[in-house]
C-alpha cells in the first residue's frame, strides 16, 4: 500500500484541486478499501456545478464505487468473507443504526443519514477507510468498472420493490438514461409487458436490447394515447418516470389504468401548479416514493448482474483517470443526451 493517497477535492463548484494526504488506516470494524472505479451520476453533476441545495465544500465526491479491499482493522467482520485482495462495492448511505428508522432496517430513511461522496468523503480517491457494513463482496467475473452500475440498480429495485410489479402487469418507462434501462430491464424480468419511452434514438435501441416489448420515441405528454392504444384502452398499470418534471407528471397520472401506480423516480423540484388530488381518487392511483436504496437490495443486485441477467455493455460512455477528473464532468455537463455513465478510474495515471 502506497503511503499516501491522492484525491480530487472539488474545492468549490467548478474547482477540483489533486491533493496527496497521509493514507487511511482501518480503524476497529472498518476496511481500507483501494479505490478502482466511480461512476459519476447526475448527483455530482449538481454538487460539481453548485446546483445541489445544503453541501457544504470542499467535498470529496463518488458514490458509486468499487475497489479491493486493502487491510482490514480489529473486530471487521463486514458482510461475509472479507478480506484482503476481495473486490467490493460500496453501499454509499450512510445511516445512524440507531434512529426509529434504522431500528425498523429502512437505513435509507435514516433520521441521520449521509451520503459516501457528500456528507462524508467520498470515493474520488486511491484509498478510503469506512466500517464493512457498508461493503459488498464481489465476484472477481465482474469487472469492477462495471460493477459501478449495480449501485444504481439497487436503488431502481428499491423502487420496484415498493412498487410492487406482478408478471403481465403493462409498465410504462419514461426516459431511458441509466436508470431508466434498468427499470425496463428489472419490470422485463419480473414478467411485464413494458413500454419504453425516450427522445433519443440509440437509447431506444439499448431499451429493446434490454427486453422491451414497446420502444415508443415520442415526448411524454404525447405518449397518453400510444400507451392506451398499446393498453387495449385500459391504460397502464404502472407508470415510472425517470425524466421528471411537472409535465410528465401530469402525463403520468393521465396514462395510467384506474388503480394504477406511480413512481415519480426521478427527482424534481419543478412546481407543478396543475396538479389535483382529484385523479388519485377518481382513479385510485397511488403515488409510490423511493429514497436510495435499503443494503437488503445490495446483494441481489449483485446476483443479477453476475448472472448475466443485466447486459452492463454499452453502460460506460468514457473513462478518464483520477487526475482528469475536471475533464469527466466538463464532458458530462456538456454531451448529456451522448452519455449514459462516466467512469473515473482511480489506478490510471
Ligand atoms: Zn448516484
Ligand atoms: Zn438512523
Amino acid at each position: 500500500m502506497k503511503q499516501s493517497t491522492r484525491a480530487a477535492v472539488l474545492a468549490a463548484p467548478r474547482r477540483f484541486n489533486l491533493v496527496d494526504r497521509p493514507a487511511p488506516v482501518a480503524a476497529a470494524g472498518e476496511a481500507v478499501v483501494r479505490i478502482s472505479s466511480t461512476a459519476v451520476c447526475h448527483t455530482d453533476l449538481s454538487i460539481f456545478t453548485g446546483d445541489h441545495p445544503g453541501v457544504k465544500y470542499p467535498v470529496v465526491l463518488g458514490h458509486e464505487s468499487t475497489g479491493i479491499v486493502e487491510s482490514i482493522g480489529d473486530g471487521a467482520t463486514g458482510g461475509g468473507n472479507l478480506k484482503a485482495g476481495q473486490h467490493v462495492i460500496i453501499n454509499p448511505i450512510i445511516s445512524c443504526g440507531h434512529c426509529d428508522s434504522c431500528k425498523r432496517g429502512e437505513q435509507q430513511l435514516c433520521r441521520n443519514a449521509g451520503l459516501f461522496g457528500r456528507e462524508v468523503e467520498g470515493s474520488m480517491c486511491e484509498y478510503v477507510h469506512l466500517p464493512t457494513r457498508y461493503l459488498h463482496a464481489l465476484p472477481d467475473s465482474v469487472s469492477l468498472a462495471d460493477a459501478t452500475i449495480i449501485e444504481t440498480l439497487a436503488t431502481v429495485r428499491h423502487a420496484q420493490i415498493r412498487l410492487g410489479i406482478k408478471a403481465g402487469e403493462s409498465v410504462v418507462v419514461l426516459g431511458q438514461g441509466t436508470t431508466g434501462l434498468l427499470h425496463t430491464r428489472l419490470a422485463v424480468l419480473a414478467g411485464a409487458n413494458v413500454i419504453a419511452i425516450s427522445r433519443t434514438k440509440w437509447k431506444l435501441d439499448m431499451a429493446a436490447r434490454m427486453g422491451a416489448q414497446h420502444v415508443l420515441d415520442i415526448s411524454a405528454e404525447k405518449a397518453v394515447d400510444e400507451v392506451l392504444r398499446l393498453t387495449d384502452g385500459c391504460g397502464a398499470d404502472v407508470v415510472i418516470d425517470t425524466a421528471g418534471g411537472a409535465a410528465t407528471l401530469m402525463a403520468s397520472i393521465e396514462m395510467l389504468c384506474p388503480g394504477g401506480r406511480l413512481s415519480p423516480y426521478a427527482v424534481s423540484h419543478e412546481c407543478c401548479t396543475q396538479f389535483t388530488t382529484f385523479p388519485l381518487y377518481y382513479k385510485e392511483i397511488s403515488i409510490i416514493g423511493s429514497r436510495a436504496l435499503n443494503p437488503t437490495d445490495m446483494a441481489p443486485s449483485i446476483d443479477l448482474v453476475a448472472a448475466g441477467k443485466i447486459d452492463v455493455a454499452g453502460f460506460v460512455s468514457a473513462t478518464y483517470p483520477l487526475t482528469r477528473a475536471a475533464e469527466a464532468f466538463d464532458e458530462y455537463e456538456r454531451n448529456p443526451g451522448k452519455v449514459l455513465r462516466i467512469v473515473i478510474d482511480s489506478t490510471a495515471n
